[in-house]
């Protein structure tokens, strides 16, 4: 089995691209996160964060790219003009529920929400293959906020 590195290197060979620092940095960042649900702006200040030599932001933005199209990471549209990213690989099915205050993501599993959604494809005799489910609201912290 191949490593995400090894993917990631492979795509860049194919694409003629160099294997730089930089590129590396980027992925040794996103594979070394768990549970990570980042911008591709969190990802520029994250990669930044212990270093002297900055990645470029236009470098940070193309590798995000360049690992979305190996699908080591995928990108997810939250809201019109504010994409989330996550890493793929390794990565348990579960879904979201987003705060529309904070931004802040939750992830959750219910066993008892998947089965529904197999049995109501089912009845219509469909074939499922993935789904994406968000739920927007009003987290904790911010509902707390606002009562206070
Ligand atoms: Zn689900
Ligand atoms: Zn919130
Ligand atoms: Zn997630």
């Amino acid at each position: 089995m191949s490593t995400a590195r090894d993917i990631f290197l492979e795509h860049l060979r194919r694409k003629g691209l160099k294997v730089t620092r930089p590129r590396l940095r980027i992925l040794e960042t996103v594979l070394g996160r768990e549970r990570f649900h980042f911008t591709a702006d969190d990802l520029v200040g994250i990669v930044n964060e212990t270093t002297r030599r900055k990645v470029s932001r236009s470098t940070v933005y193309r590798t995000l790219d360049l690992l979305e199209e190996c699908h080591i990471v995928r990108k997810e549209r939250i809201q019109e003009g504010f994409n989330c990213y996550e890493k793929a690989v390794g990565a348990e099915h579960h879904d979201h529920m987003i705060c529309r205050e904070c931004g802040r993501i939750i992830e959750f599993h219910s066993q008892q929400l998947e089965q529904i959604q197999d049995s109501v494809c089912h009845e219509h005799s469909f074939t499922p293959e993935r789904h994406v489910l968000h739920i927007f609201g009003v987290c904790r912290r911010c509902a707390k906020k606002k009562k206070d």
